[in-house]
């Protein structure tokens, strides 16, 4: 099928706003519609990469509720916590488990514009005392009411979207934040899916791409 200006344009436009130092790193989050809705959130506050620490051999597949927002987003999954978090301490992410505890400190406190990562832990049993003992700080969402705790995608959103609305006061969607080569890359998969998978076949370097999404050979 070939590609519409309008729609090579519109990848454009989501690919530039997209954010690579901030993530979210899901601990044992085993319910489908769970973390599709995560990574629906993900793609609208314009994160790229998603971290997934999954002990258990099934790994939950999407479900609708990502309404295709999956393809959008690249989902790396890490086989033990101890992985994961030395991953991202690795690329230098401040990483801050949603988690309550006597030294979690509200999530509006956090400066979300340095690269961050945030730690959400399983359904019915929260963050693992050994994940919660690796990261940089442990962050609140104030309950006010008689339940103790939301729904872990509901959590992930209200964090999200403060890391978003402080990332837009400093203008930080206004121009690409991506590398050279892995926004090239991105792009060129985005918008010939088929394609890339030729080219990656081949091992081949992708081509140059014109003013509307063309192939430039
Ligand atoms: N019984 C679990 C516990 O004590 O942590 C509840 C787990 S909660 C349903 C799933 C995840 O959502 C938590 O591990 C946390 O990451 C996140 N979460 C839910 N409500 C939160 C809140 N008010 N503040 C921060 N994180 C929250």
């Amino acid at each position: 099928m070939n590609l519409l200006p309008r729609r090579y344009h519109r990848i454009k436009e989501v690919l530039e706003k997209r954010q690579p130092d901030l993530t979210v790193l899901t601990e044992d989050v085993h319910k489908p519609h769970n973390l599709s809705a995560i990574i629906r959130t993900c793609d609208a506050v314009g994160i790229l990469d998603v971290h997934s620490i999954n002990t258990t051999d099934e790994f939950p597949t999407f479900s609708q509720v990502s309404q295709g927002s999956d393809k959008w987003i690249f989902l790396h999954t890490h086989p033990d916590t101890k992985t994961a978090i030395n991953h991202l301490k690795s690329q230098n992410f401040n990483i801050y488990a949603a988690h309550f505890t006597d030294e979690s400190v509200d999530y509006r406190d956090i400066d979300y514009t340095q690269p961050t990562a945030i730690l959400l832990g399983a359904e019915k049993w929260g963050v693992s005392e050994e994940a919660a003992s690796l990261v940089d700080g442990h962050i609140i969402i104030p309950m006010l009411g008689m339940v103790q705790s939301l729904n872990v995608s509901v959590a992930a959103a209200v964090i999200l979207f403060e890391a978003q609305r402080q990332r837009l006061q400093k203008k930080m969607y206004d121009t690409s934040r991506l590398d050279g080569e892995r926004y090239h890359n991105i792009l060129f998969e985005w918008s010939h899916p088929n394609l890339a998978k030729i080219y990656q076949e081949k091992a081949k370097k992708y081509p140059c791409l014109g003013e509307n999404g063309e192939i430039i050979q």
